[in-house]
């Protein structure tokens, strides 16, 4: 039987993109390629919050994620891939997670409700593991799954095969891609994070569109590069903006721009309801 190293696995309305406002099972799985460690910052600069908590959990260690304080800048889910807080996500067996998801469910079996796997990154190595997890008996009546990723992890040669069975099986089931792609005021570098190919393979398995974080017109100006980028090898999907901000003070500031924005250029705006709605705080 698989196993997966889950930072957080709840219950909750999707804040984000396609999928807005849908009761969804988040399961955030360990690990990520990235420490986004820009946003939020001046350009060049990086956020240092996380050392500040990192060293408080090393002298007093923080029991569960929602005793985590929430960061202002950075990442705002540090603790689902920094190795400082890897103690506060237990490896669980496929059969674990397939209970635990079962007594979250508010009737106790999938109803109209959509799984949204996320991280960290949550297409790392992980994606062998998922297999065992979607056949289980008690995700029968699961009909949509997101992947929420950052763009950069090629689909496994074998769970590509077992994604593509899994939605042609039945008309009801769909398998989306919310690719949220790493622009430079992530603090990551171009290079490694708009890597268009692989984006283009995830729309031969179901649906992808990109989420870009906006907020500056600096941002806009980097994100107009990578959809042209995106675009000029045959993508075809949606592309969302989004505000920043894990906080609603930030999230305040810039969520109007961004909708205009997005009107002006004909885009789509992905609001962050999990911000105004719960704070944003661990399990939302
Ligand atoms: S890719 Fe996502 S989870 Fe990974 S560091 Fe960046 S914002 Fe955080």
């Amino acid at each position: 039987m698989s196993k997966l190293k889950i930072a957080e696995l709840f219950y909750s309305i999707q804040g984000e993109g396609r999928y807005m406002g849908v009761p969804s099972v988040f399961l955030r799985t360990f690990g990520c390629n990235f420490k986004c460690a820009g946003f939020g910052m001046p350009r060049g600069e990086l956020s240092t919050e996380v050392e500040t908590i990192a060293f408080a959990h090393d002298n007093i260690p923080y029991k569960d994620y929602k005793d985590l304080p929430l960061v202002s800048t950075g990442c705002d889910s540090y603790a689902s891939w920094d190795p400082r807080f890897k103690d506060l996500s237990p490896m669980l067996t496929t059969d674990a997670i397939a209970d635990r998801i079962t007594e979250i469910l508010p009737f106790n079996e999938w109803e109209d409700e959509h799984l949204v796997i996320t991280g960290g990154e949550p297409l790392l190595g992980w994606q062998r593991a998922y297999p065992d997890l979607l056949s289980h008996p008690k995700m029968t009546g699961l009909k949509e799954i997101t992947f929420e990723t950052n763009g950069t992890q090629k689909l496994d040669p074998k769970f590509k095969e077992y994604l593509t069975d899994w939605s042609f099986g039945s008309d009801e089931r769909e398998i989306t891609f919310s690719v949220s792609a790493k622009l430079p005021c992530s603090g990551e570098v171009w290079e490694e994070a708009i890597l268009p190919e692989i984006v283009c393979e995830y729309e031969q398995v179901g649906t992808a569109y990109l989420k870009f974080v906006i907020a500056t017109e600096q941002d806009f100006a980097d994100a107009e590069c990578a959809i042209a980028a995106y675009r000029r090898v045959g993508f075809k999907g949606h592309v969302y903006l989004m505000p920043v901000g894990g906080v609603e003070s930030v999230y305040a500031l810039n969520n109007r721009t961004v909708a205009d924005l997005a009107m002006k250029n004909g885009l789509r705006y992905s609001d962050r309801l999990q911000v105004p709605l719960f704070k944003n705080e661990w399990g939302t």
